[in-house]
């Protein structure tokens, strides 16, 4: 990845800023992006958040700095839009655990449950699938499904517990899939970081690989941590009386929680500083200005497996 310093990043920034002017063009960003990316941003959010400012916006040029997954859902929202990703290879090791074939293979062997996706999942994954949810609604949208149905729960297993263990439901059936970037946060890396930080408020991601531990860290141990999706972790951070927090996700986090925070003396740190997502980070400022003047990469979903995705995307977006 070129560095590039303060001043040629401020120079870009600024070009940014004319040419969404000059474009009519709107800029949503996830919390994981670099600072100067959220900087230029006209919404920076969770991926729940950017799918409902998506589906809202009126604007005919879209550049969706995030992973592929998440473009793909602002085109299924945005079919007469012209959505664009800065890097077309910014990927996700959490969609790429399940392909169609084995969706298809896994729902043969239980053909009357519920497909339920977190949404980050491919276009044609979503297009096989009856809901998608987020992290922020995955618990609601299992609740509203009666309790009898059998579902499918895909990709992430940890989410996936962690949606079995509050809803209490045993016919949830979960993908053993992972991202990279969560998994690594193991129970001791919160037990070492409470016995160090005995004052501090820990807000855990549900993708963490700690995340059931944790769960029973709360419960039985009475363990002041707290289970929340990143626009989740925002929402506490602001209305906690508490001034330090410990946060396990991503770290590009930090800037938005420190930022929406200034001023409030509030001490914020990540669990683990190694906590990067390598493709998160492939959206860069300079990729987000070409994307910009030459209005590339365009996102194309075909329309069958577009208008399948929507109908689970839909439903996600009425449960929030
Ligand atoms: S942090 Fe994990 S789930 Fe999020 S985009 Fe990166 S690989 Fe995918």
């Amino acid at each position: 990845m070129t560095t590039y310093d303060v001043e040629t990043i401020k120079e870009m920034q600024k070009k940014i800023l004319e040419l969404k002017k000059i474009k009519n063009a709107y800029i949503i960003a996830h919390n994981y992006q670099l600072p100067e990316i959220q900087d230029v941003a006209d919404y920076v959010g969770d991926s729940l958040g950017m799918a409902l400012e998506a589906k809202k916006t009126d604007y005919p040029l879209v550049v969706v700095c995030g992973v592929h997954f998440m473009a793909e859902t602002a085109a299924i929202l945005l079919p007469d839009k012209k959505v664009l990703i800065p890097d077309p290879n910014a990927g996700c090791s959490l969609a790429d655990s399940i392909t169609p074939e084995q969706l298809i293979e896994w729902k043969n062997k239980h053909p009357n449950a519920v497909v339920v996706s977190y949404v980050n999942t491919t276009a044609e994954i979503k297009s096989l699938s009856d809901y998608c949810c987020t992290s922020s609604n995955a618990v609601k949208v299992v609740n509203s499904i009666p309790k009898d149905k059998e579902i499918l729960f895909l990709p992430d297993m940890y989410l996936g517990m962690y949606v079995r263990e509050v809803t209490g439901r045993d016919n949830i059936h979960i993908w053993p899939g992972e991202c990279h970037v969560h998994a690594k946060v193991s129970p001791s890396d919160i037990v070492k970081s409470i016995k160090e930080n005995p004052d501090a408020d820990f807000l855990v991601h549900p993708e963490c690989g700690c995340t059931t531990s944790c769960m029973y860290m709360k419960e039985r141990q009475k363990i002041d941590l707290h289970i929340l999706s990143t626009g989740g972790m925002v929402k506490h951070i602001k209305s906690s009386r508490r001034d330090k927090f410990i946060v396990a996700t991503e770290i590009g986090i930090i800037y938005r929680l420190k930022k929406e925070t200034k001023g409030e003396n509030k001490d914020i740190k990540p669990l683990r500083e190694d906590m990067i997502c390598e493709y998160m980070k492939m959206i860069t400022i300079d990729k987000v200005l070409r994307s910009l003047e030459e209005e590339i990469y365009e996102v194309k979903i075909p329309k069958d497996i577009a208008d399948k995705a929507k109908k689970a995307v839909e439903r996600m977006l009425e449960i929030v």
